[in-house]
């Protein structure tokens, strides 16, 4: 949810079922020159550890086979047509920006699993970044209703676990805990709504 795009899903290369989609470009006798390179990179890429999916399907073309994997999520695409088997390379598109980086085949595996983890700490940075600008601390009962009057992001606050305190708060703001977190931060952190002791530091949000 928070990482998609007008194209559909992005999954972070860390929990993706397939890491790389490798889709052969299917033109002339291409079954013959380029299809064996592309077994073989499958081959290679699998052995290094990458999961890795070879789209080898002849009833599309691969500009629909493009959108169909980035719809998918799947973070980085490997393009082998005829000109690259003539220089040994294959060609690494990126799902987060579809930047091409043109990489000989003996590099490939090395040059993916970089790729792979910039990725990764790319769509880290930006989801933290997002939060961080949408999260909001409110500290006293007030302060949570005035931040929920106006705005849409996250309330973080103290939360003593009473059921009580969360249907307070839903009944007077609509929302309702999203997140709890692993233990109060600071650990002193009282509960926004009756004032005990934290035992979570929670998230607050309204749905909409
Ligand atoms: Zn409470």
């Amino acid at each position: 949810m928070t990482h998609g795009d007008d194209s559909g899903l992005i999954l972070p290369p860390r929990v993706a079922p397939i890491q790389a989609v490798i889709v052969p470009i299917s033109a002339g006798n291409w079954k013959e020159t380029v299809l064996p390179q592309a077994q073989q990179v499958f081959a290679d890429l699998k052995t290094a550890g990458i999961r890795v999916f070879l789209d080898d399907r002849d009833a599309y073309t691969p500009g629909w086979k493009y959108a169909d994997w980035e719809m998918r999520g799947v973070p980085v695409r490997v393009e082998i047509g005829p000109k690259d088997i003539e220089k040994r390379q294959a060609v690494l598109v990126s799902r987060l920006d579809r930047k091409k980086i043109f990489v000989p085949w003996d590099k490939l595996a090395e040059e993916l699993k970089l790729l792979l983890e910039k990725i990764q700490s790319e769509m880290y940075r930006k989801a933290k970044a997002f939060h961080d600008e949408n999260t909001r601390p409110a500290r006293a009962y007030p302060e949570l209703l005035e931040a929920m009057a106006g705005s849409r992001g996250l309330i973080r606050s103290g939360w003593c676990g009473g059921a009580d305190c969360e249907t307070k708060v839903k009944a007077d703001t609509s929302a309702t805990i999203r997140v709890i977190l692993d233990k109060p931060e600071p650990a002193a952190e009282t509960c926004v709504v009756c004032g005990k002791d934290a035992l979570h530091t929670v998230l607050f949000a309204k749905s909409y």
